[in-house]
Formats: structure tokens, C-alpha cells, sequence
């Protein structure tokens, strides 16, 4: 009989991991050290908004097939939704212009031809000069790759480049860039529709995952954080939760899924990336609820995305350490001016508010800690790594972790 399997931490990696081994009617346990599961992509009650929000908001694109397909394991597939056909609204805060990013229907992208389709202000040698991406080497950031002295750079790929990597464009890893255009931009509108949690991200991600685990007899132990392993010679042989040990079996497996520096101090001699960055978001309440979803890009000052959702509007700001060491009040004041720009709100007052920081939103995807990424095995044949932080050749995303969870998986079911 196919041994059990233990899984350490009910992030995305973890829950993906365990919902694809249980749907294979393999004996999964979750062990999660907090109270609820998520990890970094989470809602949870806000008393100052009375609201439930986000963690930060998080987008997805329809090319994220491991995450699309995670929704349809656990039946949430209708829980995100953006606009179809695929468009980027952007606004430049810094003179107010504002312009639509609409990606072509075909994987070449014909209509960069066209002046008035290409972002205002760019040539099409800029374009072509995107190409150079795919030639990244190990070592290029995003600006050496790029170049930055132009406004398709400024108005289109810095954003981005930041949003998706949570690293400035000037130290970002070109590499891990390029997966991403590949996957969704360079194939065509169809794989590149934005995708919002309709109703929030445990809504999407978390609630109908530990649903579908207690349904295939796999519930999430919570409170329950593993504080050691302990080996004997090539195998793990137990886990040391504090209060309990739990002895590994012949034939079982372990699927360690928590953030790199807590990876870093259980096992031993795991390099892993040691440096992050922050992420920083403001969720404020507006006087009127809105109809419908909505986002925008904002170039030119601090937000870099702006995000409606019913009466709570939320901005976000990657690559955010600076801004994450400023005392709350001063971030919500300098948040809200950009939002009521952005809205046409005039002089409405601050009210309500909640401002999240992230300080370890993900690792710093700079190409020297990019190369600290370890793969999903380890020197222990029955231990494996998962986490956006293990070395999936993806940004550290919603994409890259579930994937990461749903190799590990696959390699578990194969052994
Ligand atoms: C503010 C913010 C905005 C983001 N925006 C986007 C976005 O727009 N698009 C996108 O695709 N991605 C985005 N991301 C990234 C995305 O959220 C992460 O890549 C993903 O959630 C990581 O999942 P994970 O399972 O690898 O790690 P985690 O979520 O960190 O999961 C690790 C789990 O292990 C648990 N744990 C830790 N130590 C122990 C222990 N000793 N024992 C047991 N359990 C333990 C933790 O509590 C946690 O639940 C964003 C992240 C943040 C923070």
C-alpha cells in the first residue's frame, strides 16, 4: 500500500499539493502552524473597514493554467472573474493621461503597428526590442535587458516588471520575466484576461481547498507547527511538532511547503534565498458602492495598482521596503491622495482605512537570489520542497506556488 503523506504548511503550495494528491486517493496529512490556511494569500476581517479584505490584492492572468486548474479541482472556477476580452487600464498620476493596454487576439501581436493602438508615446522598435527577453542571460536585471530610457518602458514593462516580480525593474531578474510574457502576452488575449477573487481570496483559494481536503479525508491540522526533523541516514524520520513527535513511516513522505528561511533553519545545509521584499496595501472605504470589479494601473507616483471591489477600494505597492518603514498614517495619507486622483474624488477626506505590510511578501527575485532556489528534492529521499520560492523557473506568484505543489506531487505519486 502507498504510504502516507505528510504536508507542512497550508500556503497555496501546500494546499495544491495535497488536493492533487488526495484527488489520487492518497492519505494526506496537513499540518499549518497558524490558525487559518492561506499563508500569503489570504482575507480575513478587518475591524476598522468592518469589511472582509485581502492580505494584498492579487492578480491572476488566464494563462495561469496550474492555478485555473486548482480552481477547478476544488469547484471555484467561477470564483474569479475580469474583463473579457483582456484589457489594462492605465492612468499616469503625473499629468493625468490615460490609456488602455489591449492585447491581440493572435500570439503576434499586429496592432503595435498601428500608432494609436501601440502605448502613447512608444515606437514599435521599442516593442521589438521586448524580444530580447527571451535572450535574457542568468545574470541581465530587467533594465539591463530592457533598457529604461523609454516610455513603452516606463508606461508598460516597469510595472510589470515590478508587479510581477515584487522587485524594482533596475535589480528584478530579466529571466523570470520571460516565462511569464511567454505563458500569457505571447500567447494572445485569451491567455492574458486579468482575473480578480470575485469575493475575496480565501473566497477563492483557501475556503473550497480545505473544503475539498475534509471531503477526501484530509483536514487541515491547524496550530500545529513543526519545530524540528530529525533524520537517520538517508531517510527523515520524524517530526517534532513541540508537544508531539510524529514518527515517519517506511514508504511515507514529506512535503515541506513553508517560507525559505523557516525551509532553511529545519533542514540541514538547504540553501535557500535569504532576501524579500515588501508589499504594501491600502484598503480604503468608499462613499458608494461600485456596480462592477474594477482595476487600473497607476504609473507616476507611489500605487502602482488600483483595485474596486464593492465599496472598498485597495491599492498596492510592490517592492515596497521604503515605503513599509513609514508609519501607517503617513502611507494611508499619501495612498488616499493618488486614489482620490485617480477616482475624481476632488478633496474627499481619509476615512476608514487599513494598511497591510507585507514585509516578506515574497523573496527578492534579483538573479543572485534567484540562483539560492533549490529544486523540490533534497539529499533525504523521502523529504521534498515546495514553496514559490523552489526553483519552478516562475516568478514567486500565485502561478509558481501551485505549481510548485502540484510537481511535487506528481514526483510523490512516482516514487
Ligand atoms: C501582499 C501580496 C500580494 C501578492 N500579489 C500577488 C499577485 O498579484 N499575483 C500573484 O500571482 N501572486 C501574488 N503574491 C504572491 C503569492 O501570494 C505567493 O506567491 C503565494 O501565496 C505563496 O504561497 P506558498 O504556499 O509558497 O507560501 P506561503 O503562503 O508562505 O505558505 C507557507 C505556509 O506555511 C506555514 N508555516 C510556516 N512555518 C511553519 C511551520 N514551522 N510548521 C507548519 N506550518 C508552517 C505558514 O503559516 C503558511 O501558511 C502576493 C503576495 C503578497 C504577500
Amino acid at each position: 500500500m502507498a504510504g502516507r503523506i505528510h504536508i507542512i504548511g497550508a500556503g497555496l503550495a501546500g494546499l495544491s499539493a495535497a488536493v492533487r494528491l488526495s484527488s489520487q486517493g492518497r492519505v494526506v496529512n496537513v499540518y499549518e502552524s497558524a490558525s487559518y490556511a492561506g499563508g500569503r494569500c489570504r482575507s480575513f476581517h478587518d475591524a476598522n473597514l468592518d469589511r472582509v479584505i485581502d492580505n494584498g490584492n492579487h492578480l491572476l492572468l488566464s494563462g495561469n493554467r496550474a492555478a485555473l486548474a486548482f480552481l477547478r479541482e476544488i469547484g471555484a472556477a467561477d470564483s474569479v472573474t475580469g474583463p473579457s476580452p483582456a484589457v489594462f487600464p492605465f492612468l499616469d498620476l503625473d499629468g493625468g493621461l490615460r490609456w488602455q493596454v489591449k492585447p491581440d487576439r493572435g500570439a503576434i501581436p499586429w496592432s503595435i503597428l498601428s500608432a494609436w493602438r501601440r502605448v502613447p508615446g512608444s515606437r514599435l522598435r521599442d516593442y521589438l526590442w521586448g524580444l530580447q527577453l527571451a535572450r535574457a542571460r542568468a545574470t541581465d536585471s530587467v533594465t539591463d535587458c530592457l533598457g529604461a530610457d523609454n516610455l513603452l518602458f516606463r508606461r508598460f514593462w516597469k510595472p510589470l516588471a515590478v508587479s510581477v516580480l515584487n522587485t524594482a525593474a533596475e535589480e528584478g531578474a530579466a529571466r523570470l520575466l520571460w516565462p511569464v510574457i511567454r505563458e500569457t502576452f505571447g500567447r494572445g488575449e485569451a491567455a492574458c484576461r486579468p482575473l480578480i477573487a470575485r469575493h475575496g481570496l480565501s473566497d477563492s483559494f483557501v475556503t473550497p481547498a480545505t473544503a475539498f481536503l475534509k471531503r477526501h479525508g484530509a483536514p487541515v491540522a491547524f496550530n500545529r507547527r513543526l519545530r524540528r526533523l530529525g533524520f537517520d541516514g538517508e531517510r527523515l524520520t520524524t517530526l517534532d511538532f513541540g508537544d508531539s513527535q510524529l514518527e515517519v513511516q517506511d514508504g511515507d513522505s514529506v512535503i515541506l511547503a513553508v517560507p525559505p528561511l523557516i525551509a532553511a533553519e529545519l533542514v540541514p545545509g538547504l540553501e535557500t534565498p535569504t532576501d524579500s521584499r515588501a508589499i504594501v496595501n491600502g484598503h480604503f472605504c468608499l462613499a458608494e458602492e461600485a456596480q462592477e470589479i474594477s482595476f487600473c494601473g497607476l504609473i507616476g507616483g507611489t500605487a502602482q495598482w488600483l483595485f474596486i471591489r464593492g465599496d472598498i477600494v485597495s491599492v498596492t505597492v510592490s517592492a515596497a521596503d521604503d515605503l513599509a518603514a513609514q508609519p501607517t498614517e503617513l502611507i494611508a495619507e499619501r495612498l488616499w491622495s493618488e486614489v482620490a486622483t485617480a477616482l475624481d474624488l476632488g478633496d474627499a477626506e481619509l476615512g476608514p482605512y487599513r494598511i497591510v505590510k507585507e514585509k516578506r511578501a515574497t523573496f527578492a527575485q534579483t538573479p543572485e537570489q534567484v540562483r539560492r532556489r533549490p529544486g523540490a528534492r533534497t539529499r533525504w529521499c523521502n523529504l521534498h520542497l515546495a514553496g514559490d520560492w523552489t526553483d519552478t523557473g516562475l516568478p514567486a506568484t500565485i502561478e509558481g506556488a501551485i505549481r510548485s505543489g502540484h510537481n511535487v506531487a506528481q514526483s510523490v505519486i512516482y516514487l
